[in-house]
């Protein structure tokens, strides 16, 4: 697939453009994604459009059953959560024909989008399209809901916060599109978030495995799954604006030269739970139970410390997504007297602040700077964890933002 630049004349291509909530927030700003959307095709291209909800109605939606019910039963949440992305496909298709471009809209079940039935997190399984072939040989956009799929037995599911971004990666693999370009409220991927950190410098391009750290550690660009699914299935995609033609962030396979940058950039997430858990048996089992628990729970353990057992004890300490917290506390609850004699176990709020890039392979000594310019700015680290391409401490919340300066500052980024 080609770089992209939008402004420059793409013609006879399958393009998919995904718009996102902010993008498609008011009549005005849909208006603009109907123009664009017209250029695209006018140009002489086939041009599938996936959209969010409008900036703010999901979240909406979510808490209106959240007033009802701290615990809202999660068939329910989806099919309440589809109706946003309803509302877009609709006034995306009614703008579109306002311009006289012939429109479709279509949800995400009349595209064929097959999911499992893990209501609020489904998977994709497949995408048959439905009749979106036949619409684009006859040359109308289709518009199709982002967000949501159904299952086999016909139930609405949605696929994760953040979940359009799933749609649209997956929908232009399933039409073998030439560019897939994700539309947002920035200019593309950043160094670090320009509101955390106004040194940072937006990226040209970075690798599947760099962004899906950086997605997953709280960047708020892209939702990780869709990042995973790129990955695995080689779509090319492009980070970029809606509000202006700047070219934006190629997301692709590395390539050797994306190496000699060491870090390629910061993210913060503040939105994790600590639980530290004393008094665990220290004998072989206890943390296969422990976990197991925790698993069959649904709870998407983060890092995970435990220290050198003393006495026949032993601690461990574990971070989850805050949203995670109370099913966590209630697994460990339920087991907790399996576990040990006098476990008590306890949460608190933290941040994790994480530097990633795919040169810490080959270049030594990331950790001690990282650490020794924290030390040097007087923030105190809680959690440490690596992996090959990334370092993530834990830090108290109201640190998160001076941690991420700090660590944007020690890598010259
Ligand atoms: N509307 C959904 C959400 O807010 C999906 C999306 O915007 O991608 O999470
Ligand atoms: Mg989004």
């Amino acid at each position: 697939m080609p770089a992209s630049g939008w402004g420059q004349l793409f013609t006879h291509m399958i393009i998919v453009q995904k718009y996102g909530g902010t993008s498609v927030a008011d009549l005005d700003r849909i208006r603009n994604v109907a123009s664009r959307i017209k250029a695209t095709r006018d140009a002489g291209n086939k041009v599938v459009v996936v959209v969010s909800a409008r900036a703010g109605v999901t979240n909406r939606l979510l808490a209106d059953a959240k007033t009802l019910d701290p615990h809202p039963d999660s068939r329910e949440l989806d099919m309440l959560a589809s109706v946003g992305e309803q509302e877009t496909i609709a006034l995306t298709a009614i703008a579109l024909h306002s311009l006289g471009v012939p429109a479709v809209s279509r949800t995400g079940a009349q595209v064929g989008i097959h999911t499992d039935s893990e209501f609020t997190k489904a998977r994709i399984v497949d995408i048959t399209g439905g009749d979106l072939n036949k619409q684009l040989d006859e040359g109308k956009v289709v518009i199709v809901a982002g967000f949501q799929g159904v299952t086999e037995d016909g139930h609405v599911t949605t696929l994760g916060r953040g979940g359009s971004d799933l749609s649209a990666i997956a929908i232009a693999k399933a039409v073998n599109a030439d560019l897939c370009q994700i539309y947002t409220d920035v200019d593309g991927v950043y160094t670090a978030d320009p509101r955390q950190v106004p040194g940072a410098r937006k990226l040209n391009e970075i690798s599947y495995d760099e962004m899906l750290e950086l997605a997953s550690l709280g960047s708020k660009v892209m939702q990780a799954r869709s990042v995973e699914f790129a990955k695995k299935h080689g779509v090319v995609f492009e980070v970029r604006n809606s509000m202006n033609n700047n070219p934006g962030t190629i997301v692709k396979e590395e390539v050797a030269s994306m190496e000699d940058v060491v870090v390629r950039g910061v993210a913060a997430d503040k939105n994790q739970t600590k639980v530290v858990i004393l008094g665990l048996h220290d004998q072989p089992g206890t943390a296969a139970r422990l976990f197991t628990a925790l698993a069959k729970a649904n709870v998407n353990v983060d890092m995970i410390v435990q220290n050198v057992g003393r006495d026949g004890v032993a601690n461990v300490t574990f971070t989850v997504p805050s949203d995670d917290a109370y099913k966590a506390e209630k697994a460990v609850e339920k087991i907790s007297a399996e576990l040990g004699p006098r476990v008590k176990f306890m949460t608190d709020r933290v941040a994790k602040v994480s530097v990633v890039g795919i040169g810490m392979r080959s270049h030594s000594g990331v950790a001690a700077d990282l650490f020794t310019a924290f030390a040097e700015a007087g923030i105190n680290i809680q959690l440490i964890s690596t992996s090959e391409i990334k370092i993530s401490v834990a830090v108290e919340v109201d640190k998160a933002d001076d941690a991420v300066r700090v660590a944007h500052a020690a890598f010259a980024l």
